[in-house]
């Protein structure tokens, strides 16, 4: 699962995206498999493979990701609602060893996910 990282060749901009938000510390950008009108993905810019490699020390960054939510949240129009996912792995689902957020809204989400 974990042998490529496209989203490494996204933040060194070496493949095209629709990016939504960048600092430096993180990037956001339009999913290209849209699962709803608004589906963003929010990387940080360092290596962290997966969700349970996340430390004590990737506090600020994991809160900064969360702020960055938000803010995408105001500006993409999701005033009534947005839906947060991080998969972690095989079980989670996870297709890209790169930590991401996904930040998904514009219509009602089903619940429970697959
Ligand atoms: P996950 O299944 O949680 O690992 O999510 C990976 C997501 O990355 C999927 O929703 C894919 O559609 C998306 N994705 C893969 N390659 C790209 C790409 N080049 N640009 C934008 N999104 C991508």
């Amino acid at each position: 699962m974990l042998a490529d990282n496209i989203f490494l060749k996204i933040i060194n901009k070496q493949i095209p995206a629709k990016i939504a938000y960048e600092d430096d510390a993180c990037l956001a950008f339009h999913d290209v498999n849209q699962q709803a009108p608004v589906h963003v993905l929010i990387i940080p810019k360092q290596i962290i493979r997966t969700h349970d490699e996340v430390g004590t020390g990737d506090k600020e960054l994991m809160g900064h990701l969360h702020l960055v939510a938000v803010r995408l949240a105001k500006e993409l129009g999701l005033g009534d609602g947005y839906r947060l996912v991080i998969n972690c792995k095989e079980d989670g689902g996870q297709s890209v060893p790169h930590l991401h957020m996904h930040l998904l809204g514009g219509r009602p989400l089903a619940w429970p996910p697959g």
